[in-house]
């Protein structure tokens, strides 16, 4: 086990096309590479983990409620895996580290730093939505941090293209990422 597969935020709210903060098109086209993906890393015995957005439903004391319709509410269908990722998750649950998290990046608040250097583990992978929000935090976080960042090109998606395409930049020329296409 020395890599970590992070799949961030592949869930209803964010995927659905009826889901309550949804990229849409984009990310409902990533299904069967997030459900490929996952389950090469397991058979691979890798680190799987699966950071998932958990708020309140208008929580005043968060952030987001200024900026965003309420998602990922605790105990709602939004926070549920997207389409055939949940079969996978069902299926792999004892092998699959579900975490959950209330900022964009996976690392604030959360206890990942821990877990993946009790394993002795440098080399994250990241897939999953939007691209230029909870991917880009958590890619950030990763950077400083001091891990080695992979981020897959075919496994990101944003309901802004433009935003998209500057994020895929940014991880490749500044935050020294190797971009996997
Ligand atoms: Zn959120």
């Amino acid at each position: 086990m020395d890599k970590a597969l992070l799949v961030i935020d592949y869930t209803y709210d964010f995927v659905a096309e009826d889901g309550n903060l949804t990229c849409g098109l984009p990310g409902i086209n990533l299904e069967q590479y997030m459900v490929d993906t996952t389950i090469e890393f397991l058979e691979n015995g890798q680190f799987v983990v699966m950071p998932n957005d958990m708020h309140e439903a208008n929580d005043p004391f968060h952030p987001e409620t200024a900026l965003f319709p309420p998602h990922n509410v605790r105990g709602t269908k939004g926070r549920e895996p997207f389409g055939k990722l949940k079969d996978v998750y069902e299926r792999h649950k004892d092998d699959i580290v579900w975490m959950d998290k209330t900022r964009y990046s996976a690392f604030a608040g959360t206890n990942l730093d821990i877990l993946l250097r009790a394993r002795g583990i440098k080399e994250v992978h990241l897939l999953g939505v939007c691209t230029d929000i909870c991917i880009l935090h958590t890619a950030i976080d990763a950077y400083n941090l001091g891990y080695d960042l992979f981020i897959h090109e075919r496994g990101v998606a944003s309901f802004d293209m433009e935003a998209h395409q500057f994020a895929l930049k940014h991880f490749k020329n500044v935050l020294n990422a190797t971009i996997v296409s």
